[in-house]
């Protein structure tokens, strides 16, 4: 039976993000001891840690993540492991090797920086080429999701005026892109992806996968509906939620799974 892992990081002050936007912050505004009851308030930039780029973040006019068909959050991924050396591009040649793309299918890369998240090195990691970013939208990938914190030139190499060519021909062809994911559970694998997005323009979300195997129509329903009446959801994780012949529902707070 194939299990339910999280694909996303958490969110906390003083998380590696791109250094063109601002810091997080998580502010306690409700206690328990004053209130009775605990509510944080997030400031929180939608480009900041496991999040969706809609085509509205690099395009005039490009359509906006509260936009975005549901369906497409959800459904076939395969994930690639490419071997690039820090601050080098991955090329179509590193995605061809790969592994065999069907149209519509979500291509997760793994570059092994997951592996440095929160370490110095994370700013320091590959990224796509031009050509690359070329070979996604004609192999027809319905989104395009990474182990970095951007598929773009890193930061500190890029000159004055960069173009970010990578967002452009991507979002340009309404390719949507993953950012800071951790792949490290589905390195190498077909899985289905479910990605669930907060309602607003752009923003952080959770993304979780589930290792193909076994029929999971029943399951991805149930997910699909979720999605659909709430706009927002979590999932469990690593766990074996889905009992033999049904759906057992799980509190995904339970950390003793
Ligand atoms: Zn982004």
């Amino acid at each position: 039976m194939g299990t339910v892992v999280d694909l996303s990081r958490p969110l906390y002050e003083g998380m590696p993000h791109a250094t063109t936007i601002p810091e997080p912050r998580l502010e306690s505004v409700r206690t328990m001891h004053d209130h009775g009851l605990r509510c944080m308030q997030l400031t929180l930039p939608t480009h900041c840690g496991t999040h969706l780029d809609a085509p509205s973040h690099f395009i005039q006019d490009g359509g906006t993540l509260d936009a975005v068909a549901v369906q497409s959050l959800i459904g076939p991924a395969l994930c690639v492991e490419v071997n690039v050396p820090a601050n080098n591009a991955i090329t179509p040649h590193d995605l061809r090797a790969a592994g065999e793309l069907a149209p519509g299918t979500a291509l997760l890369i793994r570059t092994g920086w997951d592996a440095l998240y929160g370490a110095d090195g994370y700013m320091h990691h590959p990224y796509l080429s031009a050509e690359a970013a070329e070979w996604i939208v004609a192999a027809k990938a319905r989104l395009v999701g990474i182990d970095v914190v951007t598929p773009e030139l890193p930061g500190h190499l890029r000159p004055p005026g960069y173009p970010c060519p990578v967002h452009m021909t991507l979002l340009g062809a309404g390719v949507l892109i993953l950012e800071n994911l951790d792949l490290r559970p589905v390195t190498g694998s077909a899985c289905n992806l479910f990605v669930g997005v907060l309602r607003v323009s752009g923003a952080a979300l959770r993304a979780t996968a589930r290792a193909q195997g076994r029929a999971i129509g029943e399951v991805d329903a149930l997910i699909a509906s979720i999605a659909r009446a709430t706009g927002f959801t979590v999932a469990t994780r690593d766990t074996a939620p889905f009992a033999a012949g049904g759906i057992t529902v799980v509190n995904p707070f339970d950390q003793t799974r």
